[in-house]
């Protein structure tokens, strides 16, 4: 489809929105929402007319691209069939979404709760934890995010969290491994490992370990970074909280159905959580839907026992239609392998090379479509490009490269000093290339904020 131009018709969209939206995590009158009038696959377009490739796939979901055309006439022909019906009920579009991610997620994790999004999706993990272990606390990471909702937030390990901070009751936080800006001052990666699974164990041994229920981490976390984790911290994290009988819970609501070149992250190493939490890529986001993927044994504990939480759209016929036909798509289309293909031949090669010859690249990392590049002021200090949750002024030198990204046709991701490059899974060589150039242009405007 091409863009037609009809700015008129932007202007009162865009006003309605200005007079009645109240957006999320925002100033309302410090934003400038872009009007969007149309999308498909990795691009969108404003009501000028004007295209972007979208190397943010919205929040990271659209994991096949916008509009597939499968999966719109998948959700159209639940509509005319099924539109919704209550959860308790056994329902065709819902009992297939649960057997085909039961199928997909690793080792026994085969019974599938269903949420609206992955914010509940990590509510209900953890409760699940605390019931199934009796046990009142749960250990999660700093540089992390795990949603917005009430306990996510709580969970969650970054900025957003200081705001709504309840005191966060019953959550211990403790450090992961991020080894360009290592909490244990260490030098490779086997030493980051070493001494982040060292802190993890003896943060175990003064909490105690009879009081903790669950461990949770993004299996690579994404929204503070993308750091991927050292080769063996995940099974030395699997391996304490099998020691202790505590649930380990990945959350693998960005990183899961492609987005790192294999199905779920976890799969890059083998190791099998207790729980798995997904949503985004599940259904590429086209119609709202998360869900916990859950173990034999955690399940067993709900089989006489009801499980006390439940939500009214859980496994909404729509959104699980959405699923079935994305999750076939995905397969048909070799999606994963796709994602996989791109980040090594493409995306991979393009960012380091770019890095080489930009000095506001500190470092680039990820994997599959998954990458961060992580901006700094001096590469030799490492000092960010902007301060840690930079306000007005302070975020200068990254609204520069936005604004530079935008005029050169990307629509790019931005956190704090961070830009990642996480478009489509299904992005074509050609287009990966052409965002490559872009982000090209918009690294020599924050190159011009660098101390040398
Ligand atoms: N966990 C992770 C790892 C996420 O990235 C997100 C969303 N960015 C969430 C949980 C929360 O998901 P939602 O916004 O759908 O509630």
């Amino acid at each position: 489809m091409t863009p037609q131009p009809n700015p008129q018709a932007g202007a009162a969209v865009k006003a309605a929105d200005r007079a009645h939206v109240f957006h999320s995590w925002s100033a309302q009158e410090l934003i400038d929402p872009l009007a969007v009038a149309g999308a498909e696959g990795s691009y969108f377009w404003d009501y000028d007319g004007k295209r972007y490739l979208d190397f943010t796939s919205g929040l990271v979901f659209t994991n096949i691209g916008y509009q597939h055309p499968k999966v719109v006439a998948a959700i159209q022909e639940q509509a005319g069939k099924m539109t919704t019906f209550a959860p308790a009920f056994a329902v065709e579009a819902r009992s297939e979404a649960a057997r085909l991610i039961a199928q997909r997620t690793p080792g026994d994790l085969d019974k599938i709760f269903f949420t609206n999004g992955g914010a509940e999706a990590v509510e209900n993990a953890t409760r699940m934890a605390k019931l199934h272990t009796g046990r009142p606390k749960v250990l999660s990471a700093y540089r992390s995010y795990h949603g917005g909702t009430a306990a996510a937030i709580n969970l969650t390990g970054d900025p957003r969290r200081w705001a709504n901070d309840s005191g966060s009751a019953g959550v211990v936080r403790f450090w992961a491994p991020f080894l360009y800006r290592s909490p244990f001052h260490a030098e490779t990666e086997q030493q980051e490992c070493e001494r982040a699974l060292q802190h993890l164990a003896d943060t175990i041994a003064f909490e105690g370990p009879a009081t903790i229920a669950a461990i949770i981490l993004e299996t690579i976390p994404g929204t503070a970074g993308i750091m991927v984790p050292p080769p063996g911290y995940l099974e030395g994290v699997r391996a304490l909280c099998d020691q202790y009988g505590i649930v380990f819970v990945l959350d693998e609501v960005m990183a899961g159905f492609g987005r790192t070149g294999k199905w779920f992250a976890a799969d890059h190493t083998g190791v099998v959580p207790d729980l798995l939490t997904f949503a985004k890529g599940v259904n590429s986001g086209y119609v709202p839907l998360g869900g916990v993927a859950i173990s034999g044994a955690i399940a067993d504990t709900f089989a006489r026992r009801p499980y006390p939480g439940g939500l009214t759209y859980s496994g909404h016929p729509l959104a699980c239609a959405a699923a079935v036909a994305t999750l076939n798509v995905m397969e048909e289309e070799g999606v994963v392998e796709q994602a996989a293909r791109i980040g090594e031949t493409v995306l991979g090669p393009g960012l380091r090379e770019l890095a080489q010859r930009h000095p506001s690249v500190g470092e680039v990392r990820g994997t599959g479509v998954f990458w961060a590049l992580e901006l700094v002021r001096d590469r030799e200090t490492r000092e960010p490009l902007v301060p840690y949750n930079p306000q007005g002024e302070a975020n200068a030198p990254m609204a520069a490269f936005g604004a530079a990204a935008k005029a050169h046709g990307l629509w790019p991701f931005i956190n704090m000093n961070r830009t990642h490059v996480v478009p489509p899974c299904n992005i074509t060589e050609a287009e990966a290339k052409e965002g490559l150039a872009a982000l090209d242009e918009a690294l020599s405007a924050a190159d011009e904020h660098t101390a040398r």
